[in-house]
């Protein structure tokens, strides 16, 4: 059968893999696989958000309020806008999927860093419209503004602050200097999947959403419950833009694309910032003990505001029998060779489950 012609260079999104397959292939029991691969958060979700959805596994039967109303309402307070500023979506990719759909198609292009997250690229495929990646693999915005500048059918840029799969993130003061720059028929993604380390870590690199859309009606800020809330198995993330974006978004979304137990689950995971912020704190503590680890046994990494640390290697070791050997011991990790880069991203773990990885890691780099 034909299907549609931009189907053709798309590849199907390959995700971390996941602990079964660990189980099923390796025959190691499931409470020996420790899966750093998905930047999840290791230390669970709030306690109070498994309570809440227990509670509420009653009303199963029950469609969903469509309206999203408590969970905007939360949302609209922690972020200082209002209900019709904000779009939720399964998973902020959902959200990403909308953003695209509804600007980019064939006659535009889509901008993007030389190496960030994959949906980017697939999402933009789908629409048939051209894919611009930056030489550079960091966030360059020198690169972004020339190429910018010489293609006038972009539609969209993606700024992923921070960056996944690098770790890298750009200080807000540049990122201001370069919107300056863009047209207010750009649409621009501003991905903040991991904003929460990053304004912990260090305040220059934070992104106030308010502040950014008021400043630049032309971009959407994404969030995402997935990562410091511990919540990537509910699947829920956020766009916050101005309402004319946010209508325009709206008419992609199908009809209670978000389960009442992720609503719920949401709304509380809000609540419990002390969750968040112990979270933050013993990442970035755990992060620290990596960069030591590095340093040891000499090789480089990049230095990291998420919960993840991209370690790359020299010519001497190869990244993807890395990542082979430490999964078929057990620990699921992330390899960049298919980003053309000798590297594995290694999601921050509990401390003991970092532990773990230091003794095995050694075992397989000598
Ligand atoms: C994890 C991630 C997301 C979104 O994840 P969802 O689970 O779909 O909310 C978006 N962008 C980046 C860069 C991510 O790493």
């Amino acid at each position: 059968m034909q299907f549609n012609d931009v189907l053709d260079n798309l590849k199907i999104y390959e995700a971390g893999k996941p602990i079964e397959l660990v189980v099923r292939d390796y025959g190691i029991e499931a409470k020996d696989v420790i899966k750093l691969a998905s930047n999840e958060n290791p230390r669970g979700c709030s306690q109070k958000v498994i309570e809440a959805v227990c509670h509420e596994a009653s009303k199963m039967n029950l469609y969903p309020d469509d309206s999203m109303y408590e969970l905007k309402e939360a949302l609209a307070k922690q972020y200082s806008v209002k209900d019709e500023n904000i779009i939720i979506g399964a998973g902020s990719d959902e959200v990403i999927s909308f953003a695209v759909h509804a600007k980019a198609n064939e006659k535009s292009a889509v901008l993007m860093a030389g190496i960030t997250f994959a949906m980017y690229e697939i999402y933009a495929r789908q629409t048939g419209a051209r894919i611009l990646k930056t030489p550079s693999a960091q966030h360059n915005l020198d690169e972004f503004l020339a190429m910018y500048q010489a293609n006038p059918d972009v539609s969209v840029i993606f700024l992923c602050l921070p960056n996944n799969p690098l770790g890298e993130c750009l200080d807000t003061k540049d990122v201001y200097a370069f919107l300056d720059k863009i047209s207010p028929e750009t649409l621009v993604i501003v991905d903040g999947a991991y904003q929460e380390y990053a304004a912990f870590k260090d305040v220059a690199k934070k992104i106030v959403p308010s502040d950014l859309i008021e400043k630049y009606p032309n971009t959407i800020y994404l969030g995402t419950f997935s990562k410091a809330y511990g919540l990537g198995g509910m699947r829920c993330g956020y766009g916050i833009a101005e309402p004319e974006i946010i209508k325009s978004l709206l008419k992609l979304r199908a009809p209670f694309n978000i389960t009442n137990l992720t609503l719920k689950a949401a709304i509380v995971a809000l609540s419990d910032q002390t969750f968040v912020q112990n979270s933050l704190k013993e990442n970035f503590e755990q992060m620290k003990v990596y960069e030591i680890f590095a340093k040891e046994l000499g090789f480089d990494f990049i230095a990291s505001y998420t919960n993840f640390i991209t370690l790359e290697f020299d010519k001497s070791k190869n990244s993807s029998q890395i990542a082979q050997k430490l999964m078929e011991k057990g620990i699921i990790v992330r390899n960049l060779g298919s980003y053309g880069m000798n590297a594995i991203r290694v999601t921050i773990g509990t401390p003991e489950q970092n532990s773990r990885f230091f003794e095995l890691f050694k075992t397989i780099y000598k």
